[in-house]
């Protein structure tokens, strides 16, 4: 059994009232570690550190605070078949894509935050004898709350540009994937971070994240998470008046027109519906086909859906791993019940799989294609966050755009096409904060990231989230004859 500490002032410890909670591994339903359940006191010591850390953190050579981003990377980078097991135990996923993308982006995170600090340009204005010049500060304590589906991805992508800009930062990963950010409170430790310029905090949200959000000393919450929570958080925040970076929810739809380069989309395709079991942010699970491809797309897709392995996370030819928790699992099935009760046809997956014996207490999920729903069902409008995809079939441009802005959502759109004119035109008429045209989850880190609607409001990625994590000061100067 693992046990995972706090990680308050540089060192390793227990939750203050010794309250713990279990921590599951999905992929056969046992427990493999406890996590602390930490309270309002481990809160406060962990401010406290924070605090009196603040200064001396903030005044260093913002190299010097790259060079410890960058030795905690080379640390991770040492470790990462560990960091990569961890993950996979703790969420489900397979080995292969911890191994491939959330351990090396992790290791990005840092490693691009670390550099970008330095080639920040600073702005000045020049009046007649005068100069206006913008220092961006850091503003304190800050706090980071991230959820499950990409634990150390997330985790480091708010921690990194939070601590290069000179925060000290209290970070509370999810719950129920506490393990790699846990092993790396042990890189932090090894890496000589000064004591209290990061604390991690392990509980769940309703405890120490809601705490979190209401301390007065906090000055900003990054967010990740889903809407509910989110609306929660920044009705909390607004009464001590703190800044919020809120990314939330998605419900993206994919728009597949006749002319589109085939293979290219079907490929992306299926990793846009399913990978990490359709549990990411920027999932494609609405899919709009143009109507003279609609047959032939709907038998190539099932065909290949049919051809994923779903299993053990550590198979290497494993595709698809379990789903996080029970609890997400009966709420994914609780929409394919929906499904049928709202005139939809399953026309692939839809059940729970049937595994070896060693996984039968896992929480697995067959990917799902469902066709013929309203677009106002709850299956296109609500978040399943899980392998499940509507199909639905259009005419022209002007029908798939009324379909794909139909939702609360507006975090991401892919659109399929060769037609470079249409692609531009309907890249501006979609309401999502970011559009993919003929790719899904390519991402250059200097590009703002971040939804609208009830997806969230400010921007990560880049300077976007140095300058969340600072505030601008005028520095104005007169000169004489
Ligand atoms: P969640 O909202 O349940 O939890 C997210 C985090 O918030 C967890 O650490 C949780 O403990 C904490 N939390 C819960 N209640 C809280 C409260 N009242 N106050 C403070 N903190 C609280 O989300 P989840 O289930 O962990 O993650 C899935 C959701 O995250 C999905 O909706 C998904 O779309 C979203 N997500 C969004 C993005 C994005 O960039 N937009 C990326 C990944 C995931």
């Amino acid at each position: 059994m693992v046990e995972i500490h706090n990680y308050i002032n540089g060192q390793l410890s227990e939750p203050s009232d010794k309250e713990y909670l279990d921590v599951y591994n999905p992929s056969n339903g046992s427990i493999f570690a406890r996590c602390p359940n930490s309270t309002k006191e481990d809160l406060d010591l962990a401010v406290a550190a924070s605090n009196s850390s603040f200064s001396s953190w903030a005044s260093l050579k913002q190299r010097e605070r790259s060079n410890y981003l960058l030795k905690i990377a080379d640390l991770v980078n040492r470790d990462l078949k560990k960091f990569a097991k961890g993950e996979s135990i703790d969420n489900g996923k397979p080995y292969s894509l911890s191994k491939s993308l959330d351990i090396p982006r992790s290791i990005k995170n840092l490693v691009f935050f670390a550099n970008l600090a330095s080639e920040i340009e600073e702005e000045s204005y020049h009046q007649e004898n005068i100069i206006s010049q913008i220092r961006r500060q850091p503003l304190g304590v800050v706090g980071t709350i991230s959820p499950w589906n990409l634990p150390l991805y997330l985790f480091t992508w708010k921690i990194a540009p939070a601590l290069v800009s000179g925060n000290c930062v209290i970070a509370k990963p999810s719950e129920l994937t506490p393990y790699t950010s846990f092993l790396f409170s042990k890189a932090c430790i090894e890496a000589k971070l000064p004591p209290g310029v990061l604390n991690i905090l392990h509980a769940e949200g309703l405890t120490i994240g809601r705490e979190i959000v209401r301390n007065s000393n906090i000055k900003a919450i990054s967010f990740t998470g889903g809407t509910k929570t989110g609306k929660e958080i920044a009705i909390e925040a607004s009464q001590s008046l703190k800044k919020v970076n809120m990314e939330m929810g998605g419900k993206n739809p994919v728009l597949i027109f006749n002319d589109c380069n085939y293979e290219n989309m079907i490929e992306s395709l299926i990793k846009s519906s399913f990978l990490n079991q359709g549990q990411i942010c920027l999932a494609g699970s609405r899919i709009y086909v143009q109507e003279g491809i609609y047959e032939k797309f709907k038998a190539d897709f099932i065909n290949k859906i049919n051809d994923l392995i779903i299993g053990n996370p550590f198979d290497p030819q494993t595709d698809q791993g379990a789903i996080v928790s029970k609890q997400h699992l009966e709420k994914i099935s609780k929409y394919v019940d929906y499904a049928i009760k709202e005139g939809g046809e399953i026309i692939s997956g839809g059940e729970i799989p049937k595994l070896d014996e060693e996984y039968s207490s896992g929480w697995y999920y067959k990917p799902t294609v469902i066709e013929g729903l309203p677009q106002n069902s709850r299956l296109n409008q609500d978040e399943i966050f899980g392998p499940v995809v509507t199909l639905s079939k259009f005419n022209d441009d002007d029908e798939v755009i009324k379909m794909a802005n139909n939702t609360t959502y507006g975090l991401a759109a892919i659109i399929w096409t060769e037609d470079i004119n249409r692609a531009h035109k309907l890249a501006e008429l979609v309401e999502s904060g970011l559009v993919w045209v003929n790719c899904w989850l390519e991402r250059d880190l200097r590009t703002p990231f971040g939804g609208i609607k009830n997806s969230g409001f400010g921007k990560e990625g880049g300077k976007y989230a140095l300058d969340f994590f600072t505030e601008p000061k005028n520095i104005c100067t007169k000169y004489y004859d």
